[in-house]
């Protein structure tokens, strides 16, 4: 395939979980219809209410690793006891095709994507506090407190490493996050290819 003349950018948005940002990714895709969005692979069992090639493609630990063996992830990383990865296929599409492309993506995972990479616009969404996060993640009941647990603590160390991205947030109130956030990628989308 011929590359695009003007080859498509990769938007990405890490978050410590219970910090918002399926809610952010899903309202800049609803204001951005335009956008890409690379729908990972996991190994995680789906949550009620997700839906399979939707939310994620939901695939078992054998076919993850083939994928490895195949090199079919663009990046893969294990985030909190589970495998994730992006299709390297799905990216070189779209951004040959011009399109830009939004991923909700770890910290790990950011950093691999970088190396290939490196003018993709990076966002990072901070709670306001850790007490904030842990109040989240308790209140959404979607886990076991096991698991509330564990991504606290994975948090910590996600928080510790949120100066690899060129653009940062803390989301205090949902709706000002929204915008601030959607005025960013506006802004960086119409002139984020010539600062580079
Ligand atoms: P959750 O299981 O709560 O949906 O996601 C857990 C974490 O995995 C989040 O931080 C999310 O951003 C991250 N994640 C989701 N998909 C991918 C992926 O394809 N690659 C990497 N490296 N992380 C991912």
């Amino acid at each position: 395939m011929k590359p695009a003349s003007d080859p498509g950018r990769l938007i990405i948005v890490s978050a410590p979980s219970g910090g918002g940002k399926t809610t952010l990714c899903r309202a800049l895709r609803q204001r951005m219809p335009d956008l890409g969005y690379s729908v990972s692979f996991t190994t995680r069992p789906a949550r009620p209410g997700e839906q399979d090639g939707v939310d994620y493609h939901f695939i078992d630990l054998d076919d993850f690793e083939k994928g490895i063996a195949e090199k079919r992830w663009a990046e893969w990383a294990v985030v909190h006891g589970n495998l994730y990865g992006t299709s390297a296929d799905f990216l070189r599409q779209a951004l040959v095709a011009g399109q830009d492309v939004l991923l909700d993506i770890d910290v790990q995972g950011t950093r691999q994507l970088l190396a290939h990479f490196p003018d993709s616009l990076t966002i990072f969404i901070e709670p306001p506090s850790m007490k904030v996060l842990a109040q989240r993640l308790a209140g959404r009941g979607t886990d076991d407190p096991q698991t509330v647990a564990r991504r606290l603590r994975d948090a910590e160390q996600e928080m510790a490493q949120r100066e690899l991205y060129r653009h940062r947030i803390i989301n205090g109130r949902i709706e000002a996050t929204i915008e601030t956030l959607v005025a960013l990628v506006e802004k960086e989308r119409a002139t984020g290819r010539k600062e580079g």
